[in-house]
């Protein structure tokens, strides 16, 4: 058993009497959302109606979550804490860094060599500080945490913005960066911005082709990229509760790519089973004992309009697949109008590759749909015309799906397995003819189709599906093809029609696995000694950023101005990067190299302002630096949506970028800025973002009396002489400009423990 049961005890038996404490402080029903949170508050925090999307709450989550590529600059920070263990329960989880590119064991072995010594540090810190360790092949995080450690009502951070996909199990779990995991491993609260609560019924019943991830692709198409941005989604109706457990695992696991803080599902009969199916009767007994703590009240879910900011409800009977892409999640396509967009628009239409997999959806029941499918390739005569690949999500699914026959089934048709990790998902696919940068076409049932974000080539058109969708399309090689109404002309020239998807949404026989890949921390961890060479290019232990100066910023000169979509992505490239994810230096050579110069339209070319010439962003700000000139990078709406990868903040730190100035914030992102010591602000008058030339040096006005809630002034200094000030908001609190103060929050934990 490597869940903590007696944790889900303690925190079933101290719930309903939270929940009644806060249903009586707000006088009215809860929502699930409100539920969770209110029964997580930290100590001493009375319950209240914080104002949703203004209130900063303190919080005490249960459980922290940590992938490979983000535990890195989480553990190197936590090292640094003098603390001895970890505070609440923590795994690390080794997926991020293992290349796709044969199939899964010469794939897994060349990674475990490549790797060697960050998996040697992973594995030893964990165990020095009381960590639990999935080596490299287990699993995909959110996959393995589904299986393991999710619990309904229960509440848990992760350094990866998909930590939200344990919402599936009714959980509210929120994606951070390393700096809020060091914290709460460290035993500190948590602070979050009182989400908004976003409602969504589902009525009617999924059927024929569709499947649980039309639903989060339809609610993308509605609320866009930003659309869940500071809010909590509540998924509830009778909709939701005939969909499977895993099937509520896609949507969360999706509600990142529309910005949501998290989202969640009450507990239900799907939850019961698949915590039976996993090794958890005990936790779903413990569950059906407070089950009502563990659901929206049902007056909430009577009139959502009253309890819920905003409400979206969707008939299941009526929905149908979708596509959405390319380059954004968001732009959704029904799959019966998709030839009229894909001529409309050029899109190449003649699919290359079909993925499924990942930690979106590579349960159980997608496997067994897929496969629904892939049997009737030879039954049908026909031949898989694109390329298929598969990545399941865990050892346990993949050993499962091996078991009953299911992978042979796809290596019938052509598949390739891949190992058990993000792979093609994060970028980690060596494509063969990529390099071409060839426009094509490819489908998969990822989360993110950023550019780049598959093969690296920028020309990639990639459109996310259910993975039923995905395989038909693979078979059929063509974007257009509709399977609900189209046919195919098989080997013999006969059109035939595929049957509809069918699967189960659990082994008949039940999940096994014969190592699953776990390494359990030690009891006693003081002599375990954490392997970092000091020669290491791939490691580097950390220094404290220095303290703010105490005056106003003066002369910082304009790094970039960026132009459009700048992700989290843009800012500090995932792909051949990931590899120096813990050697800050060494990353921040990728700082800013996709994001779009508004002044020359180009990547990763910026004007030096000390020379005059043109260069890389991080080369430009490097000689920054070394001149001991303070900068700024201004940015547009949603900047730093994505992922939460606290490099994206630590870079530009390190590098001695001093502001960020956008229209807009991912959440997420401005937090991580603030975190680093960073100065996160917004344009009061968006339009002063056109404002801003290319040879800016740029005072920062107003931080001897930096406040909450109030603006500070900038005033541009432009090359001709003139200069012009504008106003600037943040949403800094008072203990977050504290860590301003201090040079970044890992300045004022040290401190306190010091004390
Ligand atoms: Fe890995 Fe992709 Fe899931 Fe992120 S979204 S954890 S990269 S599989």
């Amino acid at each position: 058993m490597v869940f903590d049961l007696d944790l889900i005890k303690k925190t079933y038996s101290e719930m309903p009497a939270k929940v009644d404490a806060a249903r009586k402080a707000l006088g009215r029903p809860l929502t699930l959302a409100e539920k969770i949170l209110y029964s997580h508050l930290w100590k001493g925090v009375e319950p209240k109606d914080f104002e949703r999307g203004k209130a900063y709450v303190d919080f005490a989550p249960d459980r922290v979550a940590m992938q490979d590529a983000t535990a890195q600059m989480a553990l190197l920070q936590f090292d640094t804490t003098g603390r001895k263990k970890v505070a609440v329960p923590s795994t690390v989880h080794c997926d991020h860094l293992i290349v796709a590119k044969t199939e899964g064991k010469q794939d897994l072995v060349k990674a475990v060599t490549d790797n060697e010594e960050v998996y040697n540090f992973l594995s030893s810190i964990s165990n020095k500080y009381g960590i639990g360790f999935w080596k490299p092949g287990a699993g995909i995080i959110h996959q393995v945490v589904l299986e393991n450690y999710a619990f309904p009502g229960g509440m848990m951070i992760g350094t990866d913005s998909h930590t939200v996909n344990a919402g599936g199990l009714g959980m509210i779990a929120i994606g951070v960066g390393g700096a809020d995991a060091c914290d709460v491993m460290a035993g500190l609260s948590w602070e979050l911005l009182m989400p908004k609560l976003i409602g969504v019924k589902l009525t009617g019943k999924l059927n024929g082709w569709t499947a649980p991830k039309d639903v989060i692709l339809k609610v993308a198409g509605i609320l866009t990229v930003k659309g869940g941005t500071n809010a909590i989604v509540e998924y509830f109706g009778e909709g939701a509760t005939s969909m499977s457990c895993t099937g509520k695992g896609t949507i969360c696991n999706m509600g990142a790519e529309i910005g949501a803080t998290t989202s969640t599902f009450g507990y239900d009969e799907s939850m019961a089973r698949y915590l039976k199916a996993t090794g958890r009767a005990e936790v779903a007994d413990a569950a059906d004992a407070i089950k009502e703590y563990l659901t929206g009240d049902a007056e909430v879910y009577a009139n959502p309009e009253k309890y819920f900011d905003k409400v979206i409800e969707i008939n299941l009977s009526e929905l149908e697949p979708h596509l959405n892409g390319p380059f954004t999640p968001d732009l959704a396509t029904p799959i019966s109008q998709m030839k009229e967009m894909a001529a409309k628009n050029g899109w190449p239409t003649k699919v290359e590759v079909g993925l499924i997999g990942s930690c979106t959806n590579s349960s159980y029941e997608d496997i067994s749909r897929a496969v629904s499918l892939a049997k009737q390739v030879a039954e049908k005569g026909l031949k898989t015309k694109a390329e298929f690949t598969i990545t399941p999500g865990s050892e346990l699914v993949r050993y499962t799906i091996e078991r009953d026959g299911y992978l042979s089934t796809f290596e019938k048709i052509g598949a390739t397995v891949f190992a058990n990790a993000c792979g093609p998902c994060i970028g980690m696919w060596d494509r063969m003819g990529a390099e071409k940068q060839e426009r094509n076409t490819i489908v998969h049932s990822f989360n993110r189709n950023f550019a780049k974000r598959a093969d690296g080539n920028p020309n990639t058109l990639a459109f996310v599906a259910s993975p039923e969708l995905v395989t038909a399309l693979a078979i059929a090689g063509d974007l257009t093809f509709n399977p609900v109404t189209d046919t195919l002309t098989n080997e013999k020239g006969e059109q035939v029609k595929l049957d509809p998807p069918s699967g189960d949404e659990l082994p008949v026989k039940g999940f096994a696995v014969e190592d699953a890949g776990y390494q359990a921390p030690a009891e006693d961890g003081s002599g375990v000694v954490i392997d970092v060479k000091a020669d290491s290019k791939r490691l580097q232990l950390l220094y404290s950023f220095a303290p703010w100066e105490g005056t106003d910023l003066k002369g910082l000169k304009l790094l970039i101005k960026a132009k459009g979509k700048c992700t989290t992505d843009h800012i500090s490239m995932a792909g051949p990067w990931l590899k120096f994810r813990g050697h800050l230096d060494n990353i921040s050579n990728n700082m800013l190299i996709g994001a779009v110069n508004f002044f020359n339209e180009k990547t990763d070319n910026v004007k030096n302002q000390l020379t005059g010439e043109y260069g890389p962003v991080p080369a430009t700000q490097r000689a920054y630096k070394a001149a001991g000139v303070g900068s700024i990078v201004v940015g547009d709406e949603n900047y730093g949506e994505g992922s939460s990868r606290e490099h994206a903040a630590m870079e530009p730190r390190h590098l001695g970028v001093r502001v960020v100035l956008v229209k807009s914030f991912a959440r997420i992102h401005e937090t991580n800025l603030k975190k680093q010591g960073m100065l996160a602000l917004t344009f009061a008058n968006k339009e002063d973002y056109d404002k801003i030339l290319e040879d800016d040096s740029i005072d920062v006005i107003g931080l001897t009396s930096f406040t909450p809630g109030q603006p500070l002034q900038l005033v541009l200094n432009h090359k001709d002489g003139s200069s012009e000030t504008i106003t600037v908001n943040h949403s800094y609190n008072a203990q977050q400009i504290e860590w301003f103060k201090a040079g970044g929050a890992l300045n004022v934990i040290r401190a306190e423990f010091a004390k």
